[in-house]
């Protein structure tokens, strides 16, 4: 698609959305190699803060390919070469970060707020990294800010943990990453590891984000496959009542094939089994995401881009030609996973979709 189709396309969406909020509610303010203590407050901006010295430049519309299947591409390079592109292209993509970064970014894509999930790599100490977030982000009613439980911390310290975060910080949102983490979920020990920051969830009244798919970015293969919907299945979701989102709707790094043949089938059935599950549309390409549009009940999805790793305005412009390839009323579509669906799990219940919908202009 090129730049000036996608133009048009934003400023459709723009139109469609109207005084509605959207929702991002899977982006990260640092990337898993840098992390968050490389970033020095940047001297042209309050709100940017930079690693190395490259110099800002805002985020452009470019051509946009909607037929790249994203994360799969690397798949054939050996490990050595992958990690180095990976390293590489992430020093890059997060060269800077801030309100001024993301905001910049929600302002082409339409997006009004932001859910912000840490990564954490082996030994990070998940309260630094909270800190450091809190102080860049902090008080920005566009940013919802997560938190990771660290791998060295012991169950029994979680729950007061979340409860630290969510009251000192604020923290909405949990997120849970079972390759990065080290948490196996086909064995039982990992499973009790996420079940207790389930528990955890419920208590501090928290929402939960939990990578769905394999994991490309793992230092070790087998840890590849942790967080596998199949291994997901163990996990006993109705712990916790609220909100636990299955980041790419379980496909990451699956084949078209894969995604059709086994995953969403297994999604399917683990969402009518646990009311509180949704899935995100971050991160899975074009193809799976028309699939997962026309598998999964639409009141489940919710948008999330995996900015900065991905261009928000790009996976926008992408779920709105998925939604046009997929379904009968895309316009309306995009408004219920966007801004309805997130806005009920987040801040209203079902009342809030049915009031929100009938507002809407009968044209959608
Ligand atoms: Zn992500």
């Amino acid at each position: 698609m090129d730049k000036s189709t996608v133009v048009k396309k934003l400023d459709f969406i723009k139109e469609i959305k109207g005084s509605n909020s959207f929702y991002d509610v899977h982006a990260h303010p640092f990337d898993v190699f840098q992390g968050p203590f490389a970033y020095k407050p940047s001297s042209i901006h309050p709100d940017l803060f930079s690693a190395g010295g490259s110099e800002y430049t805002s985020q452009q519309i470019v051509d946009l390919n909607l037929k790249k299947h994203l994360g799969m591409e690397c798949r054939e390079f050996d490990q050595a070469i992958k990690d180095k592109f990976s390293l590489l292209n992430s020093r890059m993509l997060y060269a800077h970060t801030g309100p001024k970064v993301f905001g910049d970014s929600m302002l082409l894509g339409g997006i009004d707020r932001v859910f912000l999930l840490p990564i954490l790599g082996g030994d990070d100490e998940g309260s630094g990294q909270l800190r450091v977030m809190a102080g860049m982000f902090g008080g920005d009613k566009r940013f919802m800010l997560g938190y990771s439980v660290p791998n060295s911390m012991p169950n029994e310290k979680i729950a007061q943990a979340v409860s630290d975060a969510a009251n000192d910080y604020g923290v909405k949102v949990l997120k849970i990453h079972p390759s990065l983490q080290e948490i196996d979920l086909a064995t039982r020990a990992g499973v009790e590891r996420v079940e207790t920051i389930l528990e955890a969830s419920r208590m501090a009244r928290v929402k939960v984000v939990i990578h769905g798919g394999l994991s490309l970015r793992c230092s070790r293969p087998e840890a590849s496959t942790y967080g596998a919907v199949s291994n997901l299945e163990h996990v006993d979701w109705g712990i916790t009542p609220e909100t636990v989102v299955v980041a790419h709707a379980g496909c990451f790094g699956h084949t078209l094939d894969d995604a059709r043949a086994s995953i969403l089938p297994r999604m399917g059935a683990m969402l009518e089994q646990y009311d509180n599950l949704a899935v995100d549309t971050s991160g899975i390409g074009f193809e799976v995401l028309c699939l997962v549009l026309k598998h999964i009940d639409l009141s489940r999805i919710l948008f999330g881009s995996d900015c900065l790793y991905e261009k928000q305005w790009g996976a926008v412009v992408s779920l709105m030609c998925a939604l046009e390839q997929t379904v009968p009323s895309p316009e309306v579509s995009l408004v219920r996973i966007a801004s309805l669906n997130p806005a009920s799990r987040f801040l209203g219940g079902q009342s809030y979709v049915d009031q929100a919908l009938s507002q809407m202009s009968p044209i959608y």
